[in-house]
């Protein structure tokens, strides 16, 4: 078969589908095909396909998510052969990247171009689309999401058509698509506005518990800053990163300093501690206590994505919330009364950032400063009591939850936190009005 601009006349690939399960092992689907286009005409094809079988289609990214947001018993879908850099401009910073790019490759592919991601979260592993889609975020009260760079994206529609949004076409839709929750379309391109190359010099170190009291101040303060608190304790991990031009020069941590931290003390101790927590909950706090005494304590400047991100090889679930900013200190200390007041023994820190106010519809931190409180549960740990204790706080205080991450509302909660929810849903009545990328997970947060 031929290869057409539209995608008539091309067969889609589907093939027969194993199990699927998320990375946090919280979700697992059976879906009925698997799908791996080599192109765009190839991704028209599945989305034909799909409606010709009356199948949903989903695509997933690095099945990163905690939710069941890329579930699906249909098409699965993934981008893995659509990756890499489709145009980049040096001058104006904008970059065109194949939807299927994970992140871990942007350093290499950007290095040509003298550019990078302007924030990043703390992991690399998850493909551009995936994180865009669920509002992936860093930390920093000047920078918003990773959704507020995008300028532009190609996608293919619920009957097969492509469309382009960008600040010259279909502009009105660009605060929907750019943080969709894949209810929209699959992305193919992704254009980004990214910055030139930069360092960051790191601070990182134990402070007592009160620093959540000046959050405000502290977040204000620095380019990007975030805490770790491990509950049971009175310690918080602060890391203040400040950004630097690439002729300021590296001092990374050496390499040897950097794995005894990364691998052996963030993972195969965090490990370790995880699962004695496991078989003996009441060592947590003293386990807790030790980790602040020997975690973190370091100063250096590397390049951005070195120090933004860091390996996870220890699995967890988690449920974040994004707050008014304000509101994170008293969210924070009725959280430490409420675990203390428990009997439970978290073994996870909860981990603190802010983020610029921005416009897409559906982000969390739509129209408001933002600081996101993180709870996290080991993989082993029912994270259920611990979770839904949490969120009555978090909603309490005026909290949006993170889409990727685990949560329990529904489309009526949704309507009154988000003052543009309506509008997103006529945008998706319009570009997928036969629900061909619905989901359960998509039912619950959007409605039929
Ligand atoms: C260890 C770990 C650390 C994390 N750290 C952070 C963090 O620091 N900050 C943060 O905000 N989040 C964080 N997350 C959450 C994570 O960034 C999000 O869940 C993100 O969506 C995962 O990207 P993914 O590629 O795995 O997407 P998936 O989970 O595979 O998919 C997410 C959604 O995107 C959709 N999608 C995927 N590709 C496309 C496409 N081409 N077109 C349309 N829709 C698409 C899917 O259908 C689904 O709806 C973390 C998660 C883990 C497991």
């Amino acid at each position: 078969m031929t290869t057409t601009a539209s995608g008539h006349g091309t067969r889609a690939p589907l093939r027969a589908a194993g199990p699927w399960r998320n990375w946090g092992r919280s979700e697992s689907s059976r879906p009925a095909f698997r799908a791996s286009p080599a192109n765009v005409a190839e991704v028209q094809a599945v989305v034909r396909a799909a409606r010709e079988r009356g199948l949903p289609v989903k695509t997933v990214g690095a099945g990163h998510s905690f939710t069941a947001i890329a579930a699906t018993d249909g098409i699965l879908v993934d981008l893995d052969r659509l990756q890499g850099v489709v145009t980049a401009d040096s001058a104006s910073g904008r970059v065109t990247l194949a939807a299927g790019t994970r992140l871990h490759r942007l350093p290499e592919l950007l290095a040509p171009w003298g550019l990078a991601l302007q924030n990043m979260g703390d992991i690399d592993r998850q493909s551009i689309a995936g994180a865009t889609s669920t509002g992936t975020h860093g930390t920093g009260l000047a920078f918003g999401g990773l959704a507020t760079t995008i300028t532009g994206v190609v996608l293919v529609t619920g009957d097969g058509s492509l469309l382009r949004v960008n600040e010259r076409e279909n502009a009105e839709l660009l605060p929907a698509v750019r943080l969709g929750l894949g209810a929209l379309g699959i992305l193919v391109e992704l254009e980004i506005q990214c910055a030139p190359a930069y360092l960051l010099h790191a601070v990182e170190h134990p402070e007592p518990f009160e620093v959540i009291d000046e959050f405000r101040a502290r977040v204000e303060a620095a380019d990007h800053f975030e805490l770790y608190w491990w509950p049971h304790t009175d310690r918080v991990m602060t890391k203040t990163n400040t950004r630097l031009p690439l002729d300021a020069g590296r001092q990374p941590v050496g390499a040897v300093a950097n794995w005894v931290e990364e691998q052996l003390m963030s993972n195969a101790a965090l490990a370790l501690m995880c699962n004695v927590g496991h078989l003996a909950p009441r060592l947590t706090p003293s386990i807790n206590r030790l980790a602040t005494r020997v975690y973190g304590d370091r100063e250096y400047t590397d390049h951005s994505y070195e120090v933004f991100t860091a390996p996870r090889n220890v699995r967890f679930r988690e449920m974040e919330y994004a707050l008014p900013l304000d509101e994170v200190p008293a969210a924070l200390h009725e959280l430490r009364a409420m675990i203390d007041a428990s009997g439970w023994r978290i073994s996870f820190p909860v981990e603190v950032r802010a983020a610029a106010p921005d416009e897409n519809w559906l982000s969390t931190a739509h129209g408001r400063e933002s600081g996101y409180i993180a709870v996290h549960r080991y993989v082993k740990d029912d994270p259920a009591e611990y979770f839904r204790a949490a969120e009555r706080i978090f909603l309490a205080h005026g909290g949006r939850p993170h889409w990727g991450k685990m949560h329990h509302l529904d489309a009526g909660v949704f309507a009154e936190r988000y003052p543009r929810f309506g509008d997103f849903l006529a945008v998706r009545d319009r570009l997928d009005p036969d629900r061909v990328f619905q989901n359960p997970y998509l039912e619950r947060a959007l409605g039929r």
